[in-house]
């Protein structure tokens, strides 16, 4: 490892769900914001070896990297937050360490030795988090693991760390966002929670080195004093992280505790500051309180199943990208949720449609809720009423035009209906030979890959450029059979492989429809607060015009 390089470990205390994620991403920002370069590692303590195979509703987005890793939704945050490019390197789970040395181990990697969690887990878990920093040339790797402390899951992470800290005492660091109640009853914040959470990180042989507490509300001084006492750590290292309205205010408000320097002092780094620091992140975070006036958006989907707690963590990016694109446009977003299944019950329910600026019909698998999505994009495209579908929904709407405009009466996707009359979305052949052998981890098509746009159309006026990379997640391809037919019916691809034979947007004329777009790669997944993506707003920008 390069001499000088410093390693930030995050960990959770007392429970999860408290926002280390945005924590950790947030003091990415800072550090970069000081002129440092940062490479953010996520660990996932679970066996899956990515976040591929993982049902939405239960476990949200699936963040898709341009590599084409399947990762887990907080990578997103790490790349809106520090408008970085993350690499297949910075994110770890144990299902790829375990998979790696035993893997070494049945090719006689491990000369005969017995193979054991300690050190040979550890020592691949540290040549993990290495390779991520070489790969990066990064000076400062900041590696979030997931979980909180005292999960059995996380230890070996937690043990790998300690060891690195053990061989280099100045170069690594702790940080643990823990949690503060207050309970009702009480009216009073408590600390013991916290001060558990770093004893028993002690007993790990870890201490920490600062501890953010999130709580409610602000902490007082007696309460950080507290903290510093039981927990040894001087007071300035206790930052104090009460619940705020946006999180894109979090690195704001870490600063006004000095969490930066507090964090350079402990890694014996120089206080530098970059050019513009903080300041366009501060513009950014204005923007998201001064839009006027609104903009209503319902998105149709399908992840909704458990409850209201899961909506937004199936679809984060995609509302993300829906508010920097009202931010950028100055307009508040107003998200509207409409289940999918309530179109195909109720087909005149389509008429409330008319209540919204635009309608998104986002990504998706599988039969449920699809002829509801069918007949909104019906409905919208003969309304006029601003569309944008993103893969699934692009391929929908590809249905859409093929059945009621086209004359492909029955048409269909082979996901659904491979003995359909007209399979205008199928699979392509490398597919359908891996899941004849159930071979379901990472068998789609997956991650960047390069599009040509054709002239004069919405998408090449939104991106100003005639070549775009963006970012995939799916099986199914516009068939190539039918893509004749569809064009002269009027729908018109606007983004192909730089090959031609994968359709990678389908549009309307404007002089036929305001916005009608859908694309067979998932935009949102580029979307960043200070680099907005130009479809999403060129989307809103017609949306506020057609009002
Ligand atoms: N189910 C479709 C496919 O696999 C679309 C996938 C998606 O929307 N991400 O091609």
């Amino acid at each position: 490892m390069k001499k000088g390089h410093k390693y930030i470990f995050v960990v959770g205390g007392v429970m999860s769900g408290v926002g280390k994620g945005i924590a950790a991403s947030s003091i990415g920002k800072i550090l970069q914001a000081k002129g440092y370069k940062v490479n953010p590692v996520k660990v996932d303590p679970y066996l899956n070896v990515d976040a591929g195979t993982m049902n939405p509703t239960e476990h949200g987005e699936v963040f898709v990297l341009d590599s084409g890793l399947e990762t887990d939704q907080d990578m997103g945050n790490y790349e809106r937050f520090m408008d970085l490019d993350l690499t297949a390197e910075d994110y770890i789970t144990s299902g790829m360490v375990y998979k790696a040395v035993i893997d070494r181990e049945r090719n006689l990697g491990y000369k005969g030795k017995c193979v054991e969690a300690i050190p040979h887990i550890t020592d691949e878990i540290t040549r993990r988090i290495h390779k991520a920093a070489e790969t990066n040339g990064s000076q400062i790797s900041l590696i979030e693991i997931g979980g909180t402390i005292g999960d059995y899951q996380n230890a070996m992470f937690i043990e790998a760390a300690r060891v690195l800290k053990i061989k280099n005492p100045n170069d690594v660091i702790f940080i643990m966002v823990s949690y503060l109640p207050v309970p009702s009853k009480l009216g009073e914040m408590k600390t013991r929670p916290t001060q558990n959470a770093v004893h028993q990180l002690n007993s790990y042989g870890v201490q920490a080195d600062i501890i953010i507490a999130r709580s409610a509300v602000p902490l007082d001084k007696r309460r950080k004093e507290k903290i510093s006492i039981s927990c040894s750590i001087p007071v300035e290292n206790v930052i104090s992280a009460p619940d705020i309205e946006s999180v894109y205010d979090v690195p704001l408000n870490f600063e006004k505790d000095k969490i930066g320097d507090t964090i350079l002092k402990a890694l014996k780094l120089k206080n530098k500051s970059a050019r513009n620091g903080l300041n366009p992140w501060k513009q950014f975070a204005a923007r998201v309180k001064n839009g006027e006036g609104e903009v209503n958006i319902a998105v149709v989907g399908k992840y909704f199943d458990t409850g209201d707690f899961v909506l937004s963590d199936a679809y984060v990016s995609v509302i993300e990208a829906i508010k920097f694109s009202a931010f950028k446009v100055g307009v508040k977003p107003k998200l509207h949720w409409l289940s999918s299944k309530d179109f195909e019950t109720d087909p005149k329910k389509v008429k409330e449609l008319s209540n919204f600026d635009g309608v998104i019909v986002p990504g998706g698998f599988g039969e449920t809720g699809i002829e509801g999505k069918i007949n909104v994009i019906k409905y919208v495209r003969e309304n006029k009423i601003p569309y944008l579908g993103l893969c699934y929904g692009m391929q929908l709407a590809v249905i859409e035009y093929a059945r009621n405009v086209a004359g492909l009466v029955g048409a269909n996707t082979a996901e659904i209906n491979p003995k359909a009359p007209h399979v205008v979305i199928d699979i392509m052949p490398e597919q359908k030979k891996l899941l004849a052998e159930n071979k379901y981890g990472a068998s789609m098509r997956l991650g960047g890959y390069p599009a040509l746009l054709k002239s004069k159309t919405i998408a090449r006026d939104a991106y100003g450029a005639a070549e775009i990379r963006e970012r995939h997640r799916h099986r199914y391809e516009v068939n190539p059979e039918y893509i004749e037919k569809i064009e002269n019916a009027g729908l018109v691809f606007s983004g192909t492989s730089p090959d031609g034979k994968l359709m990678e947007i389908a549009e309307l004329p404007r002089e036929v429809h305001p916005f009608f777009l859908g694309t067979q790669f998932h935009p949102e997944l580029l979307a960043r607060p200070l680099h907005p993506h130009p479809l999403f707003t060129e989307f809103i920008k017609v949306a506020i015009k057609n009002k």
